[in-house]
């Protein structure tokens, strides 16, 4: 199925790319030239665009907690070497945790050079509604990984319970495959029923993306970069940094073939994350992403499913960039120590950062709080809120495949055939 119709899978990229593309033009046109009021407000930004948009996102979520589910748990069902697993497992959750803690340093160092947020003025600024509490501790997350009923948690699409409980339901079956044949028999159904249904709704994708993109740029135009150009420069720099000095350098140790052929297969979930700014959204897409990687499935819907709910560099660098810019903006002095716990906290906080729009915020809060600044800051960002988000859900997702990709090479486990083929990210070999 690799290489069937090598041309459709190329402009089924193409297709996600130029929809943005005319998205973002055909907003821009109508946030200019259509005044506001009820047309732009109601008919298009929450009427046409809101339904295409959401409702794509709204598909795609719906297939993520079966999707997640059915693929670890006939992943880990499969699994011929368990310790080869844990290596590669352990492997990708340490560079998980680098790769992030990298990300802050990289936005302060950035923060540097753009010379933070000093002589914002703080008159008119609203209190955003944003409450710590809503950050949960760090040990709180880790017990909370448990689940106290996996029902419970599959209705909840509560991501770190559902891949424990897929785990150990894939553990048990492929240990007891004759006694379990029933079990074992829906949950290869399952898979396969996933994949279809997946390939189904991934084609209308375009539309999807041009309704998500074209409604932003309809909404909020380019006027609200201005403003906060140096935050969003600082951001966007430090992200440039950490693909050119971190992935980069590791893709190319990992592939021969170069980073060209790996950033070719990742970009339609590069566009689709950007779009969507939900990591758990694009979960479909990803693990598709990584099939033409030729990653194994056994490893992907672990470490893509994972990755979404607790690898999230690019929030990671908005993060460290905001404190440094908030602290400024207030005046106050941040010594050594606290721009390591804010590193820290960082990375414990991605932890917690649920791969959907706007969470990676709300933890800025406790990360805030961490060093004693006020958590009002954040309403200083707000406005460019939404596509910071976008830019640094981008990173967060191509972050997980990369770590996958390496950590998979190590071990051997590419298929080596289908990385060097043309196929990529698409819903290859899942039409119905
Ligand atoms: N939207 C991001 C994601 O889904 C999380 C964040 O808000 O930073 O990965």
């Amino acid at each position: 199925m690799a290489n069937k119709s090598n041309g459709k899978k190329m402009s089924a990229t193409k297709k996600i790319l130029y929809s943005m593309l005319i998205g973002l033009v055909v907003g821009l046109i109508l946030h200019y030239t259509i005044p506001d009021g009820i047309v732009k407000q109601k008919v298009l930004i929450d009427g046409v665009f809101y339904i295409l948009g959401q409702g794509f996102v709204r598909l795609l979520q719906m297939l993520v907690v079966p999707l997640v589910f059915f693929s670890i748990t006939t992943g880990v069902m499969q699994m011929k070497d368990v310790s080869q697993f844990g290596r590669v497992a352990v492997r990708t959750l340490i560079l998980y945790l680098i790769t992030t803690a990298v990300g802050v340093i990289f936005a302060f160092f950035m923060s540097y050079l753009f010379k933070q947020g000093i002589g914002m003025s703080l008159s008119g600024v609203s209190k955003p509604e944003i409450n710590s509490d809503q950050a949960p501790s760090f040990i709180e997350t880790i017990v909370n990984i448990i689940p106290k009923n996996p029902i419970g948690s599959l209705a909840d699409g509560e991501m770190l319970q559902i891949i424990f409980w897929a785990f150990l339901t894939g553990i048990v079956c492929g240990k007891f495959t004759g006694d379990l044949k029933p079990i074992v028999d829906i949950i290869e159904s399952g898979n396969s029923f996933m994949m279809k249904v997946t390939g189904l709704i991934m084609k209308i994708a375009p539309i999807g993306v041009f309704a998500l993109i074209a409604r932003i740029f309809t909404d909020v135009g380019l006027g609200i970069v201005g403003p906060l150009l140096k935050f969003l420069g600082a951001v966007l720099t430090a992200m440039v940094l950490l693909i050119l000095v971190i992935y980069l350098p590791l893709i190319m140790l990992s592939s021969k073939a170069g980073p060209k052929q790996f950033f070719k297969k990742v970009l339609p979930v590069y566009t689709f994350a950007f779009s969507s700014a939900s990591s758990n959204a694009t979960i479909p897409l990803t693990l598709s992403s990584c099939d033409s990687l030729g990653i194994p499935r056994e490893i992907s819907s672990f470490t893509i499913p994972l990755g979404a709910t607790i690898n999230m560099n690019g929030t990671a660098i908005y993060q460290g960039r905001a404190v440094i810019f908030i602290a400024n903006a207030f005046g106050i002095h941040l010594t050594m120590a606290n721009l390591v716990t804010v590193v820290l906290t960082a990375v414990l906080s991605s932890i917690g950062t649920a791969g959907v729009p706007g969470s990676g915020m709300i933890m800025l809060s406790m990360v805030l709080t961490s060093v004693g600044l006020p958590v009002e800051g954040v309403s200083l960002i707000m406005s460019v809120e939404r596509i910071v988000d976008m830019f640094r859900t981008a990173l967060n997702v191509t972050g997980d495949v990369v770590a996958t990709f390496i950590s998979a090479n190590q071990e051997n486990l590419l298929d080596k055939e289908r990385y060097l083929s043309d196929e990529v990210a698409s819903m290859e070999g899942l039409e119905i």
